[in-house]
């Protein structure tokens, strides 16, 4: 389960805008580099193109292209278009023109560098080059910069314009999005696992479109086997969002919004959005709460709740018909104890090893429920984020209890 609110769509451009207003040959090369990004996620080869198209987009001598460094106060030059000294040079993001950019999260034109106050003099020193007018624009992807775009010297001893300005935008926003896509990938091979597993959903839709289009289908068969297509389109929805919520878990890029939270208002919020859903698979749930004055824990409420949806669902989708799901919290010296416990088929010894997997799954022949395989894998990485940590006991056939054991907020 995650936050629908967190996981809009990425926007190639964000400055769509300026679109339009383009050059037909302008648009056709920033169409041409968007293909050749789309292409690889190897970092060496999107910087490439992308001071290819900007070298030409912008008719300048030299492009660059400077990354923020993980200390946060500098910036390393990872790429130019030409064969000049920079390579891996740093620069301060304070008293750099660069660091202006990224700071100010604006894009400048400087027409004449040398007695600009903000240029950084030992980059043009050990550039060799003789840096006369400058075009730097942010790269930016939703509002997170990472980094610069620079163009220098334009050519025929031009200017810079604000044409100039947006046609590099468009190009840095695209490189942005690029630059963070292969930074994502090197972290892990989710990406490759999950283009895996993107393909049985994908695999099953294509073929129930087909079937659709037979003449032969009978009333019956056609309600099937739009009903698969609309139950793989939801596992395919759900992966995307599930699986972004664990790639910024694993890249750290996430914030919690803690507070003291009050565990049995939690887990009474969790209870109201699942009763209907247990109600219908035939279960009781019930709440056991030990004690009415139990310490609050320090926590964000929406991915705790996030914590006990999944739980839950898992409680009530793995169960039988007629069975329990029990939530019960309980402060003991260890911390505040929050347990989802069900009376459902439980988990082989065997399979509890993979239980935090991505993607894994355990298999029970023709029976069907849905899912991806990455539930528990953010359950647990949302329990850790509370410095809290989960702990499984079960047993096959008899049912299941998963522990969040969240430490207690002190004065
Ligand atoms: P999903 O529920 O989407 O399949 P999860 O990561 O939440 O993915 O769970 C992984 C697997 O662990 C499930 O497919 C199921 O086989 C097993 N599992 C999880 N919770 C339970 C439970 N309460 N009882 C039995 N099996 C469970």
């Amino acid at each position: 389960m995650t936050n629908p609110s967190e996981d809009k769509p990425i926007s190639i451009y964000d400055t769509v805008e300026i679109l339009p207003g383009l050059k037909p040959q302008h648009l056709q090369r920033l169409l041409l580099v968007s293909r050749s990004l789309g292409s690889t996620l190897n970092l060496p080869d999107i910087l490439k193109s992308v001071l290819a198209a900007a070298t030409d987009l912008t008719e300048s001598e030299g492009t660059s292209i400077l990354l923020i460094e993980p200390n946060e106060t500098e910036l390393r030059f990872v790429a130019s278009s030409t064969q000049h000294a920079l390579a891996d040079v740093l620069v301060p993001l304070d008293g750099s023109l660069a660091g202006w950019v990224v700071t100010e999260n604006k894009p400048v034109i400087i027409e004449d560098v040398e007695n600009d106050e903000r240029h950084h003099k030992n980059t043009s020193k050990s550039a060799g080059v003789t840096v006369r007018n400058l075009l730097i624009v942010p790269l930016r992807d939703r509002g997170e910069v990472i980094g610069v775009l620079e163009a220098f010297n334009k050519k025929n001893d031009g200017k810079y314009t604000p044409y100039d300005q947006a046609v590099a935008q468009a190009l840095g926003s695209q490189a942005a999005v690029s630059i963070i896509n292969s930074r994502l990938f090197s972290q892990s091979d989710a990406i490759a696992e999950t283009m895996h597993e993107l393909k049985t959903p994908l695999m099953a839709m294509t073929a129930a479109a087909e079937m659709l289009e037979m003449d032969a289908l009978s009333d019956e068969q056609r309600r099937q086997v739009l009903g698969t297509f609309k139950r793989e389109t939801r596992r395919l929805t759900r992966m995307t969002q599930d699986f972004l919520t664990l790639s910024r878990l694993e890249s750290g890029r996430y914030a919690l919004d803690l507070v003291p939270v009050n565990p049995i208002e939690l887990v009474q919020s969790v209870v109201e959005t699942l009763e209907a859903q247990a109600e219908k698979a035939g279960l009781t749930m019930s709440l056991m709460i030990e004690s009415q004055s139990l310490p609050d824990i320090m926590g964000d409420v929406s991915r705790l709740q996030q914590v006990f949806i999944n739980l839950v669902s898992n409680a009530i989708k793995f169960n039988k018909p007629g069975g329990k799901v029990a939530i019960k919290v309980a402060s003991k010296p260890t911390g505040v104890w929050i347990s989802v416990m069900d009376t459902g088929r439980g988990i082989d010894p065997a399979d509890m090893k993979n239980l935090f997997t991505r993607f894994y799954r355990v298999s029970h022949g023709s029976e069907v429920t849905e899912g991806t395989g990455l539930g528990l894998s953010i359950v647990k990485k949302l329990v850790e984020a509370h410095d809290g940590r989960l702990e499984v006991e079960s047993q096959l056939g008899k049912g299941s209890a998963f522990h969040c054991i969240f430490p207690v907020l002190t004065e």
